[in-house]
């Protein structure tokens, strides 16, 4: 749907700032010629988030990639870092980041903190959205004269998520986790139901501290170069990275439900090993990732099922849809309670057949958050954060240039002639 709609989109020159005065004199240039910014990140962000649609300049921030200080389980770090160098860093002191999307080799600290929202840890932390997981982001407006602002708190949620359109993001202060020698550990069953049942009872299981809980159906499997010849034809996996004080009681769950173990290694080494695959790679969008390797025609739903009985809701949806969804789930803490996610696989066929996917998903209390939509209010921010970011925007970007067209419902005041609320 995106790639009809934003193919060929492209900007007209790039700049890659070297200091936080390079990003200061192109806004204050962008100001002066009217042109377009689009800041950049890992250029990992989904939904066309990084595309500039009105042309412009693309301002590459990854080599603003100092860690600035650590200290007490926080962290302060440029924009342009990546996630990975950033935990590996922290690593060494004995911390390691609460959450982190599987393109963490990629996707830099400004860039998740603006595009992303969720992904390995948030079993245990839930979403960067939640209180707490995002300390503070200081953002660099576009003006005549770019002005420095500390957003703190809930104050953050006024970049979060809102795409790069309501100031450049500088620099990130993260709280951090003690680090544990993750097991990434994953458990083959025969039935994809069994297999999310013990998913959402290791997930909610306080005793058993997980990083990641997720669960992919056979045909997925399939397609996952270096793990699908652990499993047998037809087997469905549940992919975990447990502390190792949580592995005899996870073995005994699984054993329980019918699974079998087939993998259990070091996380950190399978990160950092040629050749070797970490199993977050798998999960969270790397799973449609794996697979659009293997059958580019495919594509992705993003979905949140009810609180109540969530598997029952899955299993509705399986016996619905059948092999054009293919399903996986990932598990999260939402609020105070344990969510089930779906990124289910979709065998794309028209437009209408994907809308028409979403309208019975909605029907039947599957939320949908649109990933085929560029816009901030098409997707699935909540109204109330977008209702203040367009309002924080008349503040740092009056003249509508920072990736103008993902904030869908902002016009300058000065093209409406009426004054900034
Ligand atoms: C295979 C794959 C797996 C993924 N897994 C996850 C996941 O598990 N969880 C998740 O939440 N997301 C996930 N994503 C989406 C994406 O990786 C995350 O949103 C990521 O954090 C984006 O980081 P980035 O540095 O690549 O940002 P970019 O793609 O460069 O930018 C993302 C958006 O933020 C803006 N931006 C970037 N840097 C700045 C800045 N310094 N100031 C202002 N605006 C800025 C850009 O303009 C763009 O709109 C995944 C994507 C892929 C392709």
């Amino acid at each position: 749907v995106l790639k009809r709609q934003l193919d060929g989109l492209s900007a007209e020159l790039v700049v890659c700032a070297r200091s936080r005065a390079d990003v200061v004199r192109t806004l204050a240039a962008a100001w002066r010629f009217g042109v377009p910014i689009t800041a950049r990140g890992g250029g990992t962000g989904t939904h066309g988030q990084a595309v500039p649609l009105a042309g412009g300049a693309v301002l590459d921030l990854t080599r603003l990639d100092r860690i600035l200080w650590a200290r007490e389980g926080s962290v302060r770090v440029e924009a342009g870092a990546t996630l990975i160098n950033l935990e590996r860093t922290m690593r060494e002191r004995g911390w390691e980041l609460r959450v982190f999307p599987s393109a963490k080799r990629q996707a830099t600290a400004g860039g998740f903190v603006c595009g992303g929202n969720a992904g390995i840890g948030s079993v245990h932390w839930g979403t960067l959205g939640d209180p707490g997981n995002l300390i503070a982001a200081e953002i660099v407006t576009l003006e005549a004269v770019p002005r420095f602002i500390e957003l703190r708190g809930a104050a953050t949620g006024l970049v979060s998520q809102a795409f790069g359109t309501t100031g450049v993001v500088l620099e990130v202060e993260l709280p951090l986790a003690g680090a544990v020698s993750w097991r990434d550990v994953a458990i083959a069953f025969d039935d994809f139901i069994q297999g999310a049942t013990f998913c959402l009872t290791a997930a909610g299981m306080p005793g058993i501290d997980c990083r990641l809980v997720s669960m992919v159906e056979s045909t997925i499997v399939s397609s996952f170069k270096g793990l699908r010849e652990r499993a047998a034809t037809g087997e469905s996996l549940a992919m975990l990275m447990v502390a190792p004080s949580g592995l005899v009681a996870l073995s005994e769950l699984a054993a329980a439900h019918g699974g079998r173990i087939v993998l259990e290694t070091g996380s950190v080494a399978a990160e950092a090993g040629a050749g070797a695959t970490p199993i977050y790679e798998y999960s969270w969008n790397h799973a449609t990732l794996q697979m659009l390797k293997h059958d580019p025609s495919i594509t992705y739903l993003d979905s949140l099922f009810p609180q109540d009985d969530p598997l029952e809701r899955v299993s509705a949806m399986r016996q619905m849809f059948g092999d054009e969804l293919p399903m996986h789930l990932e598990f999260l803490r939402m609020g105070d309670g344990m969510r089930c996610r779906g990124m289910q696989i979709v065998r794309f066929t028209t437009e209408a057949r994907l809308a028409e996917i979403i309208r019975i998903h909605e029907e039947n209390g599957v939320l949908v958050a649109n990933p085929h939509a560029y816009t901030i209010e098409d997707g699935d921010g909540p109204k109330q954060r977008s209702d203040n970011q367009r309002r924080f925007k008349h503040e740092v970007d009056p003249l509508g240039l920072l990736n103008p067209g993902k904030m869908r419902d902002y016009v300058p005041a000065h093209l409406t002639g009426t004054a900034a609320e």
